[in-house]
């Protein structure tokens, strides 16, 4: 019978994550070496396709147009630059790449095709192909399958309760919707969130049980930390603890037994006994490579003597789901609809969002 669980509440989370550290640690892993080969780690390439330049308000990001912070913008990159950063995350033991763009939403269009020409192209070198390009509408969803889109990612960031301090462009509700389009097509679905962003406790908790309940789970979460970046309003907040971290991946494992769970940004702050505490409490998975799209991360060859020393071994491509099939553009049965779909937009205050963007003003 499935040990899987959808109706945890946020009071047993809690209680999971505050247990004694040895004893939630020993759970962690013991439910992990039920459903995973605890010696592999699946190696991610994330890429910016389109860096910077964002009409989002997210807190954290310095990516969005409004504030002022050192990223510089790119266009949407040719798919032969693509295919050629995907061949060298490839030889250097990748089985995914992630491909990243700044935008609030998919727009049907050149730009979207040209995606959809990189997903195809990713998908024939045998690799996992994900996606995170905002909010999708289920056509759009489809579309990216058609093409051999292996997952999409999209994360909650935080609990419902806590996203209205982050974010004011867009609503909670929006991510699920996004979620729930994905789930119609059979492409697999990463979801996670970040945490260190001043959130209590109970928001991490509430945004593990938004993710549970969510049915199938995720296929992946990741579980970012912090990265404070000048210019962004969250630019000053403190660093958050290694326990923190390996508790929320423990608690992760133990509430989603069957998910990757992907220890994401905020690696070079963690020292090499952190991270192997992290993969002994059931984190399977990193993103390699020097950059987060735009965030530092360690080099890939310091993260490959880290796996001889732990004894790891990077998981192949597909273990867990087939390899989709790619449908060629001219034969595609989805034609793009130019849907203008009506994405929340809550637009209340967020006071340090709005001193932020002062601050842009101020120093431009
Ligand atoms: S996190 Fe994504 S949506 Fe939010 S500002 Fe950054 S690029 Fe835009």
């Amino acid at each position: 019978m499935s040990e899987v669980r959808h109706n945890w509440t946020k009071q047993e989370i809690v209680a999971i994550y505050n247990k004694p550290f040895m004893e939630l640690l020993y759970e962690a892993a013991t439910v992990h070496r039920r459903h995973h080969d605890p010696n592999t780690v699946q190696v991610s390439t994330l890429l910016s396709i389109k860096t910077g330049g964002c009409p989002e308000d997210c807190g954290y990001c310095p990516q969005a147009a409004r504030y002022h912070t050192h990223v510089e913008g790119n266009d949407l990159m040719e798919v032969s630059q693509v295919k050629a950063q995907a061949l060298r995350a490839k030889e250097a033991g990748s089985s995914r790449v992630c491909m990243g763009a700044a935008w609030r939403n998919v727009k049907d269009g050149p730009e979207f095709d040209q995606v959809l020409e990189m997903v195809r192209t990713i998908n024939k070198l045998d690799m996992e192909v994900c996606c995170t390009l905002g909010m999708i509408t289920e056509n759009q969803a489809h579309r990216l399958a058609e093409a051999g889109l292996y997952a999409y990612n999209h994360n909650l960031d935080t609990s419902e309760d806590y996203y209205k301090d982050v974010i004011s462009t867009r609503a909670f509700k929006d991510r699920l919707d996004t979620i729930e389009n994905v789930r119609k097509s059979n492409v697999t679905v990463c979801s996670g969130g970040i945490i260190g962003m001043g959130e209590a406790l109970e928001d991490r908790a509430g945004m593990l049980v938004a993710l549970s309940t969510l049915d199938p789970q995720p296929e992946s979460v990741p579980i970012n930390a912090l990265v404070a970046v000048e210019g962004t309003p969250m630019a000053d907040l403190p660093p958050i603890p290694i326990w923190d971290m390996v508790r929320m991946v423990a608690t992760t494992r133990i509430i989603m037994p069957e998910t990757q769970v992907r220890l994401s940004a905020g690696r070079t702050q963690m020292s090499r006994e952190g991270q192997a505490m992290c993969f002994f409490a059931g984190a399977n998975s990193i993103f390699a490579g020097d950059k987060l799209l735009t965030t530092p991360n360690p080099d890939v060859n310091e993260d490959m003597a880290m796996f001889k020393l732990l004894g790891l071994n990077p998981q192949k491509p597909f273990t867990k789901v087939s390899q989709p099939k790619t449908v060629e553009a001219e034969n595609s049965k989805y034609q793009p609809l130019g849907e203008k779909p009506r994405w929340s937009r809550p637009g209340h205050t967020i006071e340090r969002n709005e001193a932020a963007k002062q601050n842009a003003k101020l120093t431009d």
